[in-house]
């Protein structure tokens, strides 16, 4: 292939109807050999994809607001992640670190503790998707306290392996039927500024959660506190300020390991380099993934030098765990953050995207809050003059801007909260014209 997939013209641009014919050739192929359980959320099979486009094998682009689910923050194929991993590939695919170690996992571990919040001695291991580098932070915790009991929070996700479906809120689709689940799990509530009663500050949710944990466990015998510091499939809920910082005090004076889940709002999604940025608060260990590399699956557990060390060698690892060729896009993708200055472009889309977003919920009844920080953005639909969550509107206005030819995802505990993740390259105008068509549906429908 000779074109860059920065070359993709930038602009949205429908053929056929969405899905097109080609689309619906792969449709079929797929539905007698790939097993049902795992789903599409648009049916469109893709060709190339790079900055803020997707192009699909029918030759229509659509506007990317998902990122793959927070994935492709640097966009799509960006060009350093594609030098970085063109190099390695060519050079060595596999060897496994725990056989025989390579330079690029090294120099990931050097740029996480870099990176990720504070300033003490960081360790961290390297893992192959979000679930299992929270497995690792849980594995980690529990050997580092002699402890067992894990405390994890309303809306939380974790995701899909037997212990992270035990960590995770939602039953439908991620739960059910998969049981028994992983045992020693508590859950309590969080913070969710929209629906706590009006005025409850961080610090009383925080309290609220903390009583929960003392007198269902006990704080002597809970090994870690596990939240999502911006929850992502949950509903992109933003703890009050104040609750991650009460939440880590306590966490720091009963001896509890506090892990922020940063796998979705990670690696400069949120306009920081980690959420829990935007709040001084420092985790003693910190799982990232998605956002890490360009695309690559990799993913990570990082903190405090004494946690991380004080495991048995060989009780960590994996085959692939930080396989070079995601290390190396990782490197790129880390290096394309800070070269082109990503973190303030995230900031940058907030607030070109929140006036849109303020000026719709003006004239629209049924966004009851909008919310989010940096390209982590979101809006809560509810029955008009109520909270009362309407998933109803919120799949069809997905459904409209998916045949318009934006990609918008869904979320939340309710399935009411539309999320928008756009790559942090993605230009104005394009993010403009998504989020046209977003409230043309809005106005069509609501
Ligand atoms: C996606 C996600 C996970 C799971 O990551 P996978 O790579 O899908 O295993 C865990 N935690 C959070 C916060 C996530 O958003």
């Amino acid at each position: 292939m000779t074109v860059t997939s920065t070359e993709i013209p930038q602009r949205r641009e429908l053929k056929t109807a969405l899905p097109g014919p080609k689309s619906q050739e792969l449709a079929a192929r797929r539905s007698s050999v790939v097993a049902g359980g795992v789903s599409s959320t648009l049916p469109v099979y893709v060709a190339r994809a790079g900055g803020g486009v997707v192009e699909d094998v029918d030759g229509n682009t659509l506007i990317d607001l998902g990122s793959g689910i927070a994935v492709t923050t640097v966009g799509n194929s960006a060009p350093r992640v594609v030098d970085q991993v063109t190099d390695q590939v060519a050079d060595f695919t596999h060897t496994c670190f725990m056989i025989s170690p390579y330079e690029e996992y090294v120099a990931v571990a050097e740029k996480l503790a870099e990176l990720t919040p504070g300033d003490h001695a960081k360790k961290s291991a390297l893992f192959n998707s979000g679930a299992e580098a929270v497995e690792n932070a849980v594995k980690i915790a529990r050997y580092a306290t002699g402890r067992q009991a894990v405390v994890a929070v309303d809306h939380a996700y974790h995701g899909r392996t037997n212990l992270t479906m035990a960590l995770t809120a939602k039953a439908m689709p991620y739960k059910k039927g998969f049981g028994p689940f992983a045992s020693d799990i508590y859950r309590v509530p969080t913070s969710y500024p929209f629906r706590d009663p009006e005025g409850m500050t961080g610090e009383q949710a925080a309290q609220r959660a903390i009583t929960m944990a003392e007198k269902a466990v006990g704080a002597d015998q809970i090994a870690a506190f596990i939240m999502e510091p911006i929850q992502g499939e949950g509903g992109f809920i933003v703890p009050a300020p104040g609750f991650l910082a009460a939440i880590a005090d306590w966490c720091k004076a009963n001896g509890i390991v506090f892990i922020a889940d940063e796998v979705q709002s990670g690696f400069a999604r949120t306009g920081e380099w980690f959420a829990v940025d935007h709040e001084g608060v420092v985790p003693d260990l910190v799982t990232t993934a998605k956002g890490i590399a360009g695309g690559l699956p990799l993913a990570a557990v990082t903190g405090r030098a004494e946690l991380m060390d004080a495991v048995h060698p060989g009780g960590l690892g994996g085959t692939y765990g930080g396989n070079p060729v995601a290390c190396a896009a990782a490197l790129g993708a880390i290096d394309t953050m800070e070269q082109d200055g990503l973190l303030g472009r995230a900031a940058e889309i907030e607030r070109v995207a929140t006036v849109k977003l303020r000026e719709l919920q003006a004239k629209t009844p049924a966004i009851g809050d909008i919310r989010g920080r940096g390209g982590m953005l979101a809006i809560e639909i509810v029955k008009p003059g109520t909270k009362e969550p309407d998933a109803e509107l919120t799949a069809a206005v997905a459904k409209r801007c998916h045949e318009q030819g934006v990609i918008i995802l869904t979320c939340g505990t309710f399935g009411n909260v539309i999320r928008l993740l756009p790559p942090l390259v993605i230009s104005d105008e394009l993010l403009l014209e998504g989020l046209d068509v977003l409230g043309e549906a809005f106005a069509a429908l609501g």
